[in-house]
C-alpha cells in the first residue's frame, strides 16, 4: 500500500483515542453473546483449558476436556497417573509431551505454594511452568479482574487494521492496547476482536462490504465515498 494512501485512509478515520469507543460499542452490539469459547467450571479447569488451548483450535479443546475433567477434578489426580496417561489423554490437544510435562509442573507448584489453588495476579500465574503472559491474562480475564489485554492472533491482525497499533509484537501490541482501551472493556475487548476476526474480518479476505466498522477502518476496501454510517454509532 502506497504510503500516501495510508495516510489519507488515517486522515479519513480520524484518530484512534476518538474511534476507540465506537469501535467497541459496535462490536458490543454486534455480538452481545461474546466470550471465550473454552468450557470450564472452576479455576483449575480454566488454567488447564487455556494451556492445552495453544497451537489447536478451543472447539478440539474442549472435545478433550469434557472427558479429561471428569477424571482429573483436582492437582492431586494430575500427578497420580503415570506422565504416559496424562500425555495420552490429552494427546488429540497436539504438542501434548510438552502440555503433560507443563500441566503436571503446575499442578505440583499449585500444591506446594498456593494449597491446590489457582493464584490470582500475573506474577504467580507466570511462575507456573507452562504459562506464559497470554495465557495468564486470559486465565485473569476470565476470573474478572483483568490486569491487561490477551493479543492473540485475531486481536493482533485486527488492531493492525483498525490502526489500532503499528507494533508486530503481541506484547508491544498489548501496551499500546492498554493504553487505548478503556480499562471497563479489556476483558470484552479480545473477545469482540476474536468474534469479528472469526466471522467477518477474516485473515485472508476481510469482508468490508458488511463490516459495522468499516467507516472507522484505515485498511478498509469498501471504496471512499461509499460508506454508509451506521446507526449505532
Ligand atoms: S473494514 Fe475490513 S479490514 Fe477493517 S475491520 Fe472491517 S473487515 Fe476488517
Amino acid at each position: 500500500m502506497a504510503r500516501s494512501y495510508v495516510r489519507e485512509a488515517r486522515r479519513r478515520v480520524g484518530p484512534k483515542r476518538e474511534r476507540i469507543r465506537p469501535i467497541v460499542e459496535r462490536l458490543q452490539a454486534e455480538y452481545p453473546e461474546a466470550t471465550i469459547a473454552l468450557k470450564f467450571r472452576n479455576d483449575l479447569e480454566l488454567l488447564v483449558s487455556v494451556m492445552l488451548s495453544a497451537q489447536t483450535t478451543d472447539v478440539n479443546v474442549n472435545r478433550v476436556t469434557e472427558r479429561l475433567f471428569r477424571k482429573y477434578r483436582t492437582p492431586h489426580d494430575y500427578l497420580a497417573v503415570p506422565p504416559e496417561e496424562l500425555e495420552n489423554d490429552i494427546r488429540a490437544t497436539g504438542f501434548f509431551r510438552q502440555k503433560a510435562k507443563a500441566l503436571r509442573g503446575t499442578m505440583a507448584l499449585l500444591l506446594e505454594d498456593y494449597g491446590g489453588r489457582v493464584p490470582g495476579t500475573m506474577d504467580e500465574l507466570l511462575r507456573l511452568p507452562g504459562v506464559a503472559r497470554k495465557t495468564a491474562n486470559v486465565v485473569i480475564a476470565e476470573r474478572g479482574q483483568a490486569q491487561g489485554i490477551v493479543v492473540d492472533t485475531h486481536v493482533r491482525r485486527l488492531s493492525q487494521r483498525l490502526g489500532l497499533t503499528r507494533q508486530e509484537d503481541p506484547v508491544k501490541i498489548e501496551r499500546d492496547l492498554v493504553r487505548l482501551v478503556p480499562r471497563e472493556y479489556w476483558n470484552v475487548f479480545p473477545h469482540l476482536l476474536i468474534w469479528h476476526g472469526r466471522r467477518v474480518c477474516i485473515a485472508r479476505e476481510p469482508r468490508c462490504e458488511v463490516c459495522v466498522l468499516n467507516d472507522l477502518c484505515p485498511a478498509s476496501r469498501v471504496e471512499v465515498g461509499t460508506f454508509t454510517p451506521h446507526a449505532r454509532a
